[in-house]
């Protein structure tokens, strides 16, 4: 049984949700923050991922994990997983690098 404030504060997650709150991510990339249920696994790994839906339905990580969409909910309160939050600063840090030497060129100089 699970207490009605919990269940307020955690919507189910399908692949594609219906309705998005702020607990679910970015609506325009599709970036979801998800993670087991409770008593799906131990609460050691019950951390959040960054993950998307993929075209066979299920949800994959930033951190390279797949997961089945009804074992996992939304949510933004809790241990992120390191892993993911690890890949996703390396890849805005590419991003950022990218940006700094189309607007500033090579060796940092204005064009
Ligand atoms: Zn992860």
């Amino acid at each position: 049984m699970i207490p009605a404030a919990t269940r307020e504060e955690t919507t189910s997650a399908r692949c594609a949700p219906e309705q998005r709150g702020p607990e679910q991510g970015d609506t325009e990339t599709g970036v979801r923050y998800v993670r087991y249920r409770r008593g799906e696994v131990g609460e050691s790994r019950r951390s959040i991922h960054v993950a998307m839906c993929m075209p066979d339905g299920l949800l994959a990580s930033a951190c390279g994990q797949t997961f089945q969409p009804g074992r996992m909910e939304d949510t933004t309160r809790g241990m992120p997983c390191l892993t993911c939050v690890h890949r996703l600063a390396s890849a805005e840090r590419t991003r950022a690098s990218t940006r700094l030497v189309d607007e500033h060129g090579e060796h940092g100089l204005p064009r």
